[in-house]
């Protein structure tokens, strides 16, 4: 992946008031893969709907902008400010992910002084985490807070639990869409609905993008491993190619 032109639309597609700041599409360098995404907090002034997103766009001194992909405002409006690579992680690392190049940031307009998340915020929040993973193809594990990239120099965001965050964006995501009523090739037809829900459960917790899947079961002598059986392999892969 490069540039991430997709932003607006995946968020609108998923419920969000979507602002695109204009120069959006061409702000951030290209060189982009995003594999995660990090939460992040603005610390930015107590008033106002959104008073960082000036200094998310330009950068700061020392610092120069982008400074993330997206800001969402206290009323939950996402303001779309970048489609290539920000400034936001820094030192620090989330399940083998390291640098600005793997992942996504959000930085949230609060104050970080334990300002509480207006629902309206909070709901936007794991709408917009729910529209980059659906559409980024990242699993929900792969999400984390700034303060687990980087425990000792952290706190971001402030307030939101990490694991009930995780949760609320795995809801969202809900069950994999049943077959269409004339699947492409014939092979959705043959997944039940209890093998539809054992992919789901097995991409969840692993935390292993197909391709991985694929990886082990080829190296592996076993017909099976990890329980995944290469019938539901292949219907997975065909799923995320979708
Ligand atoms: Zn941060």
């Amino acid at each position: 992946m490069t540039r991430a032109l997709w932003l607006a639309d995946a968020l609108r597609a998923e419920g969000v008031t979507v602002v695109e700041e204009p120069g959006w599409r061409d702000r951030g360098n290209p060189t982009f893969s995003p594999k995660g995404v990090i939460c992040h907090h603005t610390a930015g002034p107590a008033r106002g709907d959104a008073p960082s997103l000036g200094t998310c766009i330009n950068g700061r001194p020392g610092l120069p902008g982008p400074l993330c992909q997206i800001v969402l405002a206290r009323s939950g409006t996402a303001h779309v400010i970048a489609s290539g690579r920000a400034n936001h992680a820094g030192a620090g690392g989330w399940r083998g992910l390291t640098g600005n190049t793997s992942v996504f940031g959000i930085e949230a307009e609060n104050t970080g002084l334990g300002e509480p998340w207006p629902q309206v915020q909070y709901d936007a929040y794991v709408r917009v985490v729910a529209a980059l993973c659906r559409r980024g193809g990242i699993p929900t594990g792969m999400v984390c807070a700034h303060r687990e990239w980087a425990p000792t120099r952290k706190i971001d965001p402030r307030g939101i639990d990490m694991t009930d965050f995780r949760h609320h964006v795995a809801d969202r995501l809900g069950p994999i869409a049943p077959p269409p009523v004339t699947p492409p090739e014939g092979f959705l037809m043959a997944l039940t609905e209890a093998e539809q829900r054992e992919i789901l459960a097995k991409v969840r917790s692993t935390d292993l993008r197909v391709q991985e899947l694929d990886q082990q079961l080829t190296d592996g002598a076993d017909a099976k491993k990890g329980g995944i059986s290469r019938r539901i392999l292949d219907a997975l892969a065909r799923l995320e190619a979708r």
